[in-house]
């Protein structure tokens, strides 16, 4: 068995989403035995990150000191908005190079059995953002999942009235998470998009 504060230290690691025990007592050991320097300065990076990152209030991704840099460059398109679910969902579908619009993060799926109702997602603050005027279409990439397909269908139901929405073409692994899906897969779900009527 480990000393006390080893096994505390496994013990968050093993909190992390994805990190079991055997690869929590892994990097607690690693963390351990690299210069004592190295691991505080994960320590210092996480306390930095916690410190200086908030919601972009734009499109509430992860901003620093004001607007989210995609919301701040002025060469993205405005009139498109790409919907996702997590702030790390925006970083696969950037790296597809297939969009060129903005991001809205709703903060999660709808799941009112897990009480995740509306109002828990930033879904108010987008209606707001396409009435405002000057969208013309709303692009709805949340997770090919139960919970990501019917948050997609709510939202729509909200919006059409007010800009084109569309929904990734089909391609994406059922039940996965956007967050894993490979570039060019996602590419070619952003080309293949299809309007929801
Ligand atoms: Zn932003």
């Amino acid at each position: 068995m480990l000393p006390p504060s080893a096994e505390a230290l496994v013990r968050e690691l093993t909190r992390l989403p994805g990190v079991g025990r055997r690869s929590a007592q892994r990097l607690a050991v690693h963390l351990l035995r690299v210069p004592e320097a190295d691991a505080l300065n994960l320590a210092h990076v996480i306390e930095h990150a916690r410190a200086h990152i908030h919601p972009c209030p734009e499109c509430f991704g992860f901003a620093e000191d004001g607007l989210c840099p995609i919301c701040r460059d002025t060469r993205r398109d405005e009139s498109v908005i790409c919907v996702v679910e997590a702030p790390q969902d925006v970083d696969p579908i950037e790296r597809s190079g297939a969009f060129r619009g903005r991001y809205h993060v709703l903060g999660g799926a709808l799941s009112p059995l897990d009480g995740v109702d509306p109002e828990d997602l930033t879904i108010a603050q987008l209606v707001q953002r396409v009435q405002a005027g000057g969208i013309s279409e709303v692009i709805l990439a949340t997770n090919p999942t139960m919970t990501g397909e019917a948050t997609a269908a709510y939202i729509a139901g909200l919006l059409r009235a007010d800009a084109k929405i569309t929904r990734l073409a089909s391609g994406l692994p059922v039940g996965g998470d956007l967050e894993f899906a490979d570039e060019v897969t996602l590419g070619r779900a952003l080309d293949g998009r299809r309007i929801i009527e």
